[in-house]
């Protein structure tokens, strides 16, 4: 057999490679790029391969840097067949059409400014400075009201003017058309997928529906067994059960496994605290007569979080305000969760299934719906606590209540999810922390966004229990423990220097692995 490892390569995002054993060629995992905006732009639009040549695909689970360019991989002409775990298809539904509205309203954000500034120019050439009115004037034509574009406005205005219109990567209807392609299946069960060929997915414990894919054939008379593990997650974490750690006799001896180093050379907290620390943070806001804030991925945290207050409020740990949860992505992906009771650990199961009880909803809290309950929900001053998307605050209704609440330090803003650098939830996330270590003497720091500064005086508080990657320790125990006789490693998902110092880990631990280089393909 044959893999090109194209994308997450020595970096985290992006992640796709292909197999080819005799005439079959399968792609693994199609994700988009995520960075820079030039240069994942580039990358993403250019596919590295014919689409067409492809027998079929198998996805290892619903993030967007693993599945957010199949719409594009439809589009440009692939034939075959998505297979995944039936939680990875229904999460898909969501997260693509979410990742498409994204696309198109970028696009639309980038042509918006591209006319104006145009049209800017144009006034300023007669010769005098461009007044308050003529501006306002500009953006009034171009927009539908005070946060709404006018598409079909700016549309015509670029080709008007000669410019060059900038297109979303693919649009809704894109994305929608590509579900057609997915075929979702349950774990467990061994599934054709070329020519004498199959897969079967296991538990990998880091997302819903997220699949340790075992690929399995036979190749000029001789068996081969490849893993791909997608991205593994933790043990003893809410909701999910574990990685797997016991396989069937056909499954041990694996040729090639491909896995990920996101955090090959780190080691996270303890995990038990974390219901603790919830509980903790939550009793002092609100015996402050505070409200707590926490800013979550829609998909996996938001659920996480949903579950241990949920225990907490069964427990009586925590005084019983109002739970909100503000976002429509969120509230349709925990509808995706409960739908899929069958993946759930063991302790789910006793805590609430077993009681007759969905882990996602209790009296106390409320799936925020339109933008007029969401408005309603900023506006509360008695203590609550509000749970919004997006994770890092870069956009969303997560920023407008920041700005209703940033300003009061009775409040407690709960970072409970990575924070990239140079996103506002990062700023939110240090300079919080550093006030908060400092006796929080002096003037509050002040963060930027929504075009105005606010001071940060809320309380920031974080925690890291809750990351969804396996670390350096956790990784090392699915290979270690599991029951796998590993023949080859190929390190791939994550920044180059974690990628090296895993493999170099591995190594001194006796497995023999190595860092595929991007676009390179190799025999095994
Ligand atoms: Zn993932």
């Amino acid at each position: 057999m044959k893999v090109t490892f194209y994308g997450a390569v020595r970096e985290v995002t992006g992640s796709m490679h292909m197999l080819s054993v005799n005439k079959d060629k399968i792609l693994l995992d199609c994700g988009l790029f995520q960075g820079r905006r030039k240069e994942s732009e580039e990358k993403n639009k250019n596919f590295p391969l014919d689409p067409s040549i492809l027998t079929n695909m198998v996805l290892s689970h619903g993030h967007i840097d693993h599945s957010g360019r199949i719409p594009l991989l439809v589009k440009n002409g692939f034939k075959g067949r998505v297979i995944c775990t039936r939680p990875t298809l229904d999460a898909c539904r969501f997260l693509l059409m979410d990742s498409a509205h994204i696309q198109e309203s970028d696009a639309d954000y980038l042509n918006y400014k591209a006319l104006r500034g145009h049209l800017y120019n144009l006034t300023n050439n007669k010769n005098s400075d461009l007044s308050n009115r003529e501006r306002k004037e500009i953006k009034e034509r171009l927009k539908l009201g005070r946060h709404e574009l006018n598409r079909a406005e700016i549309e015509s205005g670029i080709r008007e003017n000669n410019l060059k219109i900038i297109e979303p990567l693919y649009t809704t209807e894109d994305a929608e058309y590509s579900l057609k392609f997915f075929d979702g299946y349950p774990y467990n069960q061994e599934i054709p997928i070329g020519k004498s060929m199959t897969v079967t997915f296991f538990d990998a414990g880091h997302i819903l529906g997220s699949a340790l894919c075992f690929i399995r054939g036979i190749e000029k008379g001789r068996r081969f067994n490849l893993c791909f593990t997608g991205d593994i997650g933790r043990f003893d974490r809410p909701i999910l059960r574990n990685p797997t750690l016991m396989f069937p006799e056909e499954y041990r001896d694996v040729d090639l496994l491909i896995t990920e180093s996101t955090y090959g050379t780190r080691h996270h907290g303890p995990i038990e605290n974390l219901k603790e620390r919830v509980k903790e943070e939550i009793n002092r806001a609100i015996e402050r007569g505070g409200s707590v804030i926490i800013p979550a991925f829609a998909f996996g945290r938001t659920q996480e979080v949903v579950y241990v207050l949920h225990e907490l409020y069964d427990e009586g740990a925590v005084p019983k305000v109002p739970v909100f949860v503000d976002s429509p992505l969120g509230k349709n992906l925990t509808g995706v969760f409960g739908e899929h009771p069958e993946v759930y650990d063991k302790a789910t199961h006793k805590s609430f299934l077993q009681k007759g009880k969905n882990p996602f909803s209790f009296k106390e809290i409320t799936y925020v719906g339109s933008v007029e309950e969401s408005m309603e929900v900023m506006k509360m001053t008695t203590p609550h606590i509000i749970i919004a998307s997006s994770g890092m605050c870069e956009a969303g209704r997560i920023l407008h209540h920041l700005r209703y609440k940033i300003h009061n330090p009775r409040n407690t803003i709960l970072i409970v999810g990575y924070m990239a650098e140079h996103t506002l939830g990062r700023r939110i996330r240090d300079l919080g922390w550093e006030y908060e270590q400092n006796g929080r003497k002096g003037k509050p720091p002040e963060v930027k966004f929504l075009n105005k500064l606010y001071p940060l005086q809320a309380r920031v508080s974080k925690l890291s229990g809750f990351s969804a990657h396996a670390d350096q320790e956790e990784m090392t125990r699915f290979l270690k423990e599991s029951n796998l006789n590993i023949k080859k490693i190929a390190v791939v998902h994550g920044e180059e220097e974690q990628s090296l110092g895993f493999a170099e880990y591995l190594k001194d631990n006796n497995f023999n692995a190595f860092v595929p280089k991007p676009g390179e393909t190799k025999e095994f």
